[in-house]
């Protein structure tokens, strides 16, 4: 729809302000007009919506953070128990061990499921003072905000630690990753070693342990609503899904993978041409004398690593190799299962210390994807410049809100620029949501030409 056509009825104080307000060409870092009237934090305190509130923040303590996390109890009919893996009970007890005997892990509860039981994310990294830690979030913020600033900065080259996500059990009956990056954090918890020591000294390792809890107890694929929680990143129907939200909002990572099952062999699935994070799982893989190999994910939706693709990560995923078959021998079940765990364990592994090697090199691309970002980059058919949403539609702008995409508000409307550091996210967003009568999540919206 032309600009000026659509504009006609809306007055010319807001014609002027959408077409001088948004000048071709907005170079990131400029202090133009735009950028001005962009909200500088990702709050968006000015908007009349609280469509921001957060399962989860950062917060502004240090590391670590001991948090007792509430034990539940025991339950006998937890599916993951029956294969001689962790009841979804044991995770928290055995978290708040971890947290007694390290300074370098930190344990926080980031939501609830539909059930009631609690959503975890763990810290791996080294101590930090609470000064520092408001450093790294001013670093953080400062490569979302002002990518230019950051690329300049050489102190935060040197000193930002790497974000890297691990997520697992998003798919209640595929539980092996929720082991393998267990095991993991037990071994940076207390290894001697300089190597690990350095790691948590550039990087912070976030583990979201198990992302859906109900269907790890009942071994189901879906949460206890009956919803597939990877094909509902877009729509944010479900407490599980809002938290996974926020964690990737409030810790930016550079890079996640996600622990998946089951191909019969193990594949890995880069969301983007393969890196060498990929290579180095496959080789992890073949050293436990598997078969493993890379391939392109399911493209049936926003899956977790495209979503934090779109949130300025690099999204990988991890299909372990043997699926359950509860008319097997109770041992047999059990053996497969280990090596599901083997392979999580060393797929996490590799990607970790793939990761801590190009930390530059990571943080340099997020910076650019921002940047690019800014500058209204890539180029993609059909994106207008901005989008015009009429003001009542709140539903529609707390949505766009609460997945940290920038609006300003322009008389009766919110102006979305579609020049802002998550522009494929804004474009996913409204796009996932248009219908045939050309509404976008039943609001009427307006698309500025390009
Ligand atoms: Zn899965």
């Amino acid at each position: 729809m032309d600009l000026s056509r659509a504009l006609a009825g809306i007055g010319a104080a807001l014609i002027a302000c959408a077409l001088l307000a948004v000048p071709a060409g907005l170079v990131p870092g400029a202090t133009s007009a735009l950028r001005e009237s962009i909200p500088p934090t990702r709050a968006a305190a000015e908007l009349p919506v609280d469509g921001a509130d957060r399962s989860w923040t950062p917060g502004d303590g240090g590391y670590p953070r001991h948090v007792t996390l509430h034990v539940y109890p025991d339950d006998p009919r937890d599916s993951a128990a029956q294969i001689g893996l962790v009841s979804y009970a044991k995770i928290a007890s055995r978290l708040n061990a971890l947290q007694a005997v390290s300074d370098r892990v930190s344990a926080e509860v980031v939501g609830r499921s539909v059930q009631g039981r609690d959503l975890y994310l763990v810290t791996v990294t080294a101590p930090e003072t609470a000064a520092e830690t408001a450093r790294q979030g001013r670093w953080r913020t400062q490569i979302e905000d002002d990518p230019d600033a950051a690329e300049r900065d050489t102190a935060l080259t040197r000193g930002y630690k790497a974000p890297i996500w691990i997520n697992a059990n998003i798919h209640g009956d595929e539980p092996e990753g929720t082991d393998g990056a267990l095991r993991v954090i037990e071994r940076l918890a207390t290894a001697a070693d300089k190597t690990t020591a350095a790691l948590l000294r550039r990087t912070r390792l976030y583990l979201t342990v198990t992302g859906n809890p109900d269907g790890r107890v009942a071994g189901t694929r879906e949460n206890a609503d009956g919803t597939d929680l990877n094909r509902d990143h877009v729509t944010d129907t479900e407490p599980e899904t809002r938290a996974v939200r926020d964690v990737v909002i409030g810790t930016q990572p550079v890079t996640m993978l996600d622990e998946h099952g089951y191909l019969g062999e193990t594949m890995v699935e880069p969301v983007r041409a393969p890196d060498g994070s990929d290579h180095a799982m496959l080789a992890a893989v073949e050293k436990l004398g598997l078969a493993a190999r890379i391939d392109e994910p399911v493209r049936d939706g926003i899956l977790a690593p495209m979503y934090a693709d779109l949130q300025g990560s690099s999204g990988h995923i991890v299909n372990l190799p043997n699926p359950d078959d509860p008319d097997l021998p109770a041992a047999e079940r059990c053996s497969r299962a280990q090596v599901n765990v083997d392979v999580a364990a060393a797929t996490i592994e590799a990607f970790i210390g793939y990761a801590d090697r190009h930390r530059t090199a990571l943080i340099e691309a997020q910076i650019a994807r921002f940047r690019e970002g800014w500058a209204g980059l890539p180029a993609m058919d059909g994106i207008p410049r901005a989008y015009l949403i009429p003001a009542q539609e709140t539903r529609l702008v707390a949505h766009l809100i609460a997945h940290d995409i920038r609006m300003t508000r322009e008389g009766g409307h919110f102006l979305l620029d579609m020049h802002q550091p998550k522009r494929g996210l804004a474009s996913a967003l409204i796009e996932t949501g248009r219908t045939p009568d050309g509404r976008v999540w039943g609001a009427e919206v307006i698309s500025s030409d390009p």
